[in-house]
């Protein structure tokens, strides 16, 4: 294709390895919820960087933050305290009602940290005996692509040819409470869930789900660990979806929207009791928690502060979601399915109007960027700062496409 940027994805599909397919754009520059590409062409987000940007491109507050620090200090490593840190452990611990926090920089590290720190909880405090320690996952998950979590990935694209796997996780159908609780032995040191399953799909697990993960963790001496890396942080309308059925798990993981996009910022959260375990040298990361990290994430924890980035989410996706129910029941059958919460779904397109990656095409034609997860599934998850203006020209945009 000749379009504007031609020559930089040619250069892209020659010289970078093909772990990706993106889309035909090349973006130049970026604000709010729109992205401009290397023609002056606007589009809308209708992605947000798979959440990372919930607070929208170059948010003044969050770029202010990530500059005075640039001007200070960037980085220190864990070799030394900073001036930055205390605060940013602090605020973070009391935005999720715990105690104690660990910072890494990407998802899946955040993940590995959880992984590392329920199994070395299990050995120290509940007594599993050594090398015994099992974590009970969900088929569907996306945890994220280092090798032990593609080990427990269901999706045969995520882990074929990339063993041998690591043992330890036992995988059981996603919103089966009856499943998990027979998985659920004497050496199972943690459930390790998605609240509401992103990659997937948008799928959220039947209501009573997590209330009842909750309960039998509860009752067995397992650590209920919440991966919100990509439902956290505002995106469902709460700050975590875990609140939606008034649950609070054992351990947060967090990312994405913790760096607002700046950088790459994620940590585990949880009580004293757990993530006291970890002795000087056990476990670390030359860039987890640094200043510049710790600046920004400071800055998006003090936005979630005031709730008004979540009322907004649940505002904005009650709009969302009474919308894509009209197209969904508007008789033509364009739309299968629509599931999520807050500004996120998952839109099922008839399959004979094309894959998800043709509407995908075709949506950005029409200047919407957003992006098929799985077969015919459409991804719709803005900045939670988009205008309703902009959500309801996106739909229009959708509408239409659906229409051919
Ligand atoms: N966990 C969840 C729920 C995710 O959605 C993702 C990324 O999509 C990850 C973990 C991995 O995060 P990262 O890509 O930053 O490693």
């Amino acid at each position: 294709p000749a379009g504007p940027g031609a020559d930089q994805i040619a250069a892209t599909e020659a010289h970078s390895a093909h772990n990706y397919h993106p889309l035909p754009v090349v973006v130049a520059s970026a604000e709010g919820a729109w992205m401009t590409d290397v023609a002056g062409r606007r589009y809308l987000d209708m992605l947000a960087g798979y959440s990372a940007l919930n607070f929208g491109h170059a948010n003044p507050r969050l770029i202010a933050a990530a500059k005075a620090q640039l001007d200070r200090v960037t980085l220190t490593s864990r070799a030394f305290h900073h001036d930055r840190f205390a605060d940013f452990c602090t605020r973070l611990a009391e935005l999720c009602g715990m105690e104690m926090v660990l910072p890494m920089n990407t998802g899946a590290e955040a993940v590995e940290t959880a992984v590392k720190t329920a199994r070395k909880w299990g050995y120290r405090v509940k007594g599993v005996p050594d090398g015994r320690a099992k974590i009970v996952v969900a088929d569907g998950n996306f945890h994220g692509r280092t090798t032990t979590i593609i080990s427990f990935s269901t999706d045969p694209e995520a882990r074929a040819d990339f063993g041998p796997y690591t043992p330890g996780f036992e995988v059981v159908p996603y919103g089966d409470l009856a499943a998990l609780e027979a998985a659920v032995d004497d050496e199972t040191v943690a459930v390790l869930l998605e609240p509401i399953q992103g990659e997937a799909g948008v799928l959220v697990p039947p209501p009573g789900y997590l209330a009842g993960v909750r309960r039998i963790t509860a009752e067995r001496g397992v650590l209920f660990v919440a991966d919100e890396i990509q439902s956290g942080l505002g995106r469902t309308g709460r700050t975590f979806a875990c609140e939606h059925e008034g649950v609070v798990p054992d351990m947060y993981v967090l990312g994405k929207a913790l760096g607002g996009g700046v950088v790459p910022v994620s940590a585990v959260v949880s009580s004293r009791e757990v993530l006291g375990v970890f002795r000087p040298g056990e476990h670390g990361s030359t860039f987890g928690g640094n200043p510049l990290a710790c600046a920004v994430g400071l800055e998006v924890i003090a936005m979630l502060s005031t709730g008004e980035y979540q009322q907004r989410a649940a505002e904005l996706g009650d709009h969302l979601h009474r919308e894509l129910a009209v197209l969904a029941g508007d008789g033509s059958g364009a739309v299968a399915e629509v599931r999520g919460r807050g500004l996120w779904a998952g839109v099922d397109i008839n399959p004979a109007l094309g894959t998800g990656r043709e509407i995908s095409e075709r949506l950005m034609a029409r200047g919407v960027l957003a992006k098929d997860t799985h077969g015919s599934t459409i991804r719709l998850a803005p900045p939670l700062t988009i205008s309703k203006e902009d959500l309801d020209w996106a739909l229009e945009q959708l509408r239409t496409v659906l229409a051919g």
